[in-house]
């Protein structure tokens, strides 16, 4: 009998486990569903969620209770890094490539044309850079040719979903278009980098003759109602997550909201209790756009719960390039990142450092935080692997790092040199604004200012406002960073400005310290 017991015993041990063994098998892994939540124009300090090692005064003025909880889920960067305006940035994201590598350096707009302020800047001939913008087919003048993300990610069998503002390239082009970058479905994208307006009641800027330049094509549904732009893009990305998924086709989500770009206007279902904190009224109506972006977050991790697919969907949370602060805000400019310095345009932290959560569930650990330094090139990497996209051809060098290493704990090489490269002419003026070419390697950043070619030398860890400009104490420091941002732009072939009174090139960092 007691033998028998055993035999029985023994079956059931070698049944459980080859039938484990089996479902282990069978249990492929599904393709998991990937947003991008990407704010636009939004700062490292425009929320309730402290991304310093102290909370600020922002952090108790702005309300992001959903960046709250998207962190409380995964993984927050607190030193991500974008560049200073909207397109380098945008490109960079969908070709992996670096801003001084893929020449589209400042914002586009005009096809074929430098802007009236680039051409006619008093001290420098500007690049003819990559005006306009991102092309997905070879030959188009003024353009990048590169393979685009949504492209890979289609081919893979994901749906991919454009909505909100695109500006990957200038009016008339093909990046123009998202549906030519490989979206299969485009929701409110065009070259224009703003929105003609926010509000449902004017149509979103269409028949408005002012504003006709900025209006939001295809949202006819919600003309004449009392529907806030942020509100109706979230509803239509809800509305092609759900296509998907009635197809049952894993999705890309590329939900790129206008806000909160000029025009700062109240999204009025919040407005009320900025007014009444008594803030100036242009900061109470940007108090009000950050927490309808917010909230739009929250509906899209609500469906996602609804419909049972949090478990298996990717959140990247990014915000496009830092707060504007150098114009169009209320109260002093240039303090609206504090303890950044300065703001959108520069390349001071306040306009290149951006707030980062990336929920990934069962592969990050919830409610983690990395101080490990990340750029914006870094998104098309990680997303391919994120997707299981492994033999990946494309027509451009990538430079970005996956940073899938960071998100499951590892730690990575904290020596990394990040560059950033504007030869341009942004608009307003400021701290770190100017035609540039920096470096931030460890703790230190070193800017170069083409104008008149001369350093400023910045330990970020010990002075993260940039007040002390370490360039003459440290010269040892500034040699080593001026030599490895040289070799960088020598590498990339990045284009330099000319000097207007003498037609000769701006140097190189290392020849203009040599020549010092
Ligand atoms: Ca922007």
């Amino acid at each position: 009998m007691k033998k028998i017991n055993f035999l029985i015993y023994l079956w059931i041990i070698i049944f459980t486990m080859t039938s484990y063994q089996g479902e282990k098998k069978n249990k492929k892994q599904p393709t998991p569903n990937i947003i991008v939540f990407l704010v636009d124009d939004m700062g490292w300090q425009d929320t309730s969620l402290p991304f310093w090692d102290k909370v600020t005064p922002f952090n108790k003025r702005y309300h992001t209770p959903n960046m709250e909880r998207l962190a409380k889920e995964g993984m927050k960067f607190t030193q991500a890094y974008a560049t200073p305006v909207c397109t380098p940035t945008r490109v960079s994201l969908m070709t992996g490539m670096n801003a001084a590598r893929h020449r589209v350096t400042n914002w586009t707009s005009a096809k074929d044309k430098l802007r009236k302020t680039e051409k006619n800047h008093k001290t420098l001939i500007i690049p003819q850079w990559n005006m306009n913008g991102l092309s997905p087919v070879a030959g188009h003048p003024h353009a990048v040719y590169a393979t685009p993300l949504p492209k890979l990610l289609q081919k893979a069998g994901y749906y991919t979903i454009h909505v909100g503002k695109a500006h990957f390239g200038a009016r008339g082009t093909i990046g123009a278009n998202p549906l030519n970058i490989g979206f299969d479905v485009n929701i409110g994208g065009t070259g224009a980098g703003q929105p003609g307006s926010y509000l449902g009641t004017e149509n979103y800027g269409n028949g408005i003759k002012k504003r006709e330049h900025w209006a939001v094509p295809n949202m006819e549904e919600y003309y004449g109602k009392d529907i806030f732009l942020t509100e109706a893009l979230t509803r239509e990305a809800i509305k092609a997550m759900d296509t998907a998924v009635s197809h049952k086709e894993p999705f890309f989500l590329y939900m790129a909201h206008y806000a909160v770009h000029t025009p700062i206007m109240a999204d009025q279902r919040f407005i009320k209790k900025y007014t009444e904190m008594g803030l100036d009224p242009i900061e109470a109506k940007y108090a009000s756009l950050i927490e309808g972006m917010d909230k739009s977050l929250g509906d899209i991790m609500d469906y996602l719960q609804k419909r049972d697919l949090d478990k298996n969907t990717i959140i990247l949370f990014m915000s496009d390039n830092g707060g504007l602060s150098a114009v169009a805000r209320g109260g002093k400019p240039h303090t609206h990142n504090k303890p950044l310095s300065s703001g959108k345009g520069s390349v001071h932290e306040g306009g290149i450092r951006e707030p980062m959560i990336v929920k990934w569930p069962g592969k990050v650990k919830p409610q983690t935080v990395t101080d490990q330094k990340v750029i914006i090139e870094d998104f098309y990497p990680t997303i391919l692997k994120m997707a299981g996209i492994k033999k990946v051809k494309t027509v451009q060098k990538i430079d970005g790092i996956s940073f899938i290493p960071i998100l499951k704990g590892k730690k990575t090489d904290p020596e990394r040199a990040l560059f950033w490269h504007f030869p341009n002419k942004w608009g307003p003026t400021g701290p770190g604004i100017g035609a540039s070419s920096t470096v931030r390697k460890g703790d230190w950043k070193l800017i170069y200012y083409h104008n008149d070619e001369s350093f400023e030398l910045f330990n970020i860890k010990n002075d993260i406002g940039e007040h002390q400009n370490l360039a003459k104490s440290n010269p040892k420091k500034l040699k080593e960073l001026a030599k490895i941002l040289s070799e960088y732009l020598v590498k990339v072939n990045a284009q330099m400005p000319v000097h207007r009174n003498t037609g000769k090139k701006v140097l190189l960092p290392i020849n203009s310290l040599k020549k010092a």
